[in-house]
């Protein structure tokens, strides 16, 4: 049964472009609540970890470097069905295939530099959510 609670991130493109507040105003306009959220920076460690099921893809080390160059927004939202409403509301990984209306087809430059993340399972985004707040962080 779906979670009603997801994880995100503004990446470093979006933080550097002054998108937190448009990024943060679609995802509250689009119902999500936000129960965590903080301004962080991913260490090289962090970055190879979080993305570790990609460590053979040829993007790997281009990911981590992007993923580690400035600060993100991490947060975790809820919403009834979350994990999947957020992906429909973010889009395509590559913003050329993202729909209209959708925060990469507005705010990603490119399929690496795009912009969120978005938890693709509900296991995912327990352990994604986890990773970066403590309990007493979690609303
Ligand atoms: P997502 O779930 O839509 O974020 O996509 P994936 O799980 O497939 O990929 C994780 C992240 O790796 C993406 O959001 C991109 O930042 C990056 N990425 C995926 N494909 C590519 C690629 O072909 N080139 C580069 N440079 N980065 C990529």
């Amino acid at each position: 049964m779906a979670t009603n609670r997801t994880f995100t991130m503004i990446k470093p493109d979006a933080v550097e472009a002054g998108n937190i507040g448009g990024i943060l105003n679609m995802i509250t306009e689009a119902g999500f609540k936000i129960v965590s959220l903080k301004l962080t920076q991913l260490t090289k460690a962090d970055a190879e970890q979080f993305y570790a099921v990609h460590n053979a893809r040829p993007f790997f080390g281009e990911l981590v470097e992007f993923m580690t160059r400035g600060p993100i927004v991490a947060a975790i939202l809820e919403k009834d069905n979350a994990v999947e409403a957020f992906r429909t509301l973010i889009g395509a990984t590559n913003p050329a295939d993202a729909a209209e209306g959708t925060i990469r087809k507005k705010y990603a430059k490119s399929i690496g530099e795009n912009a969120v993340h978005g938890s693709d399972s509900d296991e995912n985004a327990a352990i994604e959510g986890a990773f970066h707040f403590a309990g007493r962080e979690q609303f």
